[in-house]
């Protein structure tokens, strides 16, 4: 099974009912299973891409707290070779990076060519946390998303594939999750009071993620709503989609060295 893209122009909702796994799922086992072959794939599609030199795969992943974001990184981009993966997390923008346009810092993380780079939350932060929390009036952010289109659309002209993933939780599944890392002394340090206040303005962050994902789902940088509320299935999905985008753009080894059999002969 495979998780289609959100059609450009059209409207998203993101009910709590939705975040379950989708019928013709397999079961866990064969699940888990198949994410370890798709990684293996994706780990020969970077090495050819990585040879090739010529372009770049980048992957942004958005989602509530504990929607899985890092452990969608460690699943799916873990058994890659460390020297063709670049992974950004982003965080509060510090005082410099305040001090430059949104775009600024998400630029200079964008993966150089050759490489696959993962963002784990990303711009989209700008038209998300920053309109919830009001951080500046409606009008700067919602010029955003036609900034935001225009940026990937420059960079997708620059060899740079764009995939975009909305890890979808519901809110009771969240619940016990945040419940689990004050459960868990091992996970005391993943919880955060300021975790309460973001759920407490759930509806919130649905409608600015309904909105960001219909404005900004495009031919050349699309969305895709991951029903994340079970960790394989979100592993298996987003997986699928990495392996499919990478085989369209077929990264090539490059051709042997001009005199090869020269070469040959002389090391033989
Ligand atoms: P995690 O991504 O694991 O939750 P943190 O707990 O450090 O990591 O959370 C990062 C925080 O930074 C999030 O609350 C997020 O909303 C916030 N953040 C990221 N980008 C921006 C931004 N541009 N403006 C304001 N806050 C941001």
């Amino acid at each position: 099974m495979r998780l289609e893209p959100v059609a450009p122009g059209s409207r998203v909702h993101l009910p709590d009912a939705a975040a379950g796994p989708p019928p013709g799922v397999p079961p866990k086992a064969d699940a888990v299973a198949r994410v370890r072959k798709l990684g293996e794939r994706i780990d020969e599609l970077q090495d050819a891409l990585y040879a090739e030199g010529r372009r770049a795969l980048l992957v942004v992943l958005q989602g509530r707290d504990t929607s899985g974001k890092d452990g969608a990184v460690r699943r799916v981009f873990g058994p890659l070779d460390p020297l063709g993966i670049v992974i950004t997390s982003f965080k509060v923008p510090t005082p410099l990076e305040l001090a430059h346009d949104y775009l600024w810092r998400v630029h200079q993380a964008v993966p150089p060519k050759g490489t696959i780079g993962v963002f784990n939350r990303s711009h989209y932060e700008d038209v998300l946390v920053v309109r919830v929390h009001e951080l500046v009036p409606e009008p700067v952010w919602r010029a955003r998303y036609e900034q935001i289109n225009q940026f990937e659309h420059i960079l997708s002209e620059n060899g740079v594939t764009i995939l975009k993933f909305f890890l979808h939780i519901s809110r009771e599944e969240q619940r016990e999750r945040l419940l689990a890392r004050l459960e868990d002394p091992t996970k005391y340090w993943k919880f955060s009071a300021g975790d309460l206040g973001e759920r407490e303005r759930w509806d919130e962050y649905t409608a600015a993620y309904e909105e960001a994902l219909e404005r900004t789902s495009t031919a050349v940088a699309p969305w895709h709503v991951v029903p994340a509320d079970r960790k394989y299935v979100r592993d298996l999905l987003v997986a699928q989609v990495v392996v499919d985008a990478l085989e369209r753009m077929a990264p090539q080894y490059p051709g042997p060295p001009d005199g090869l059999e020269n070469f040959r002969a002389t090391l033989r």
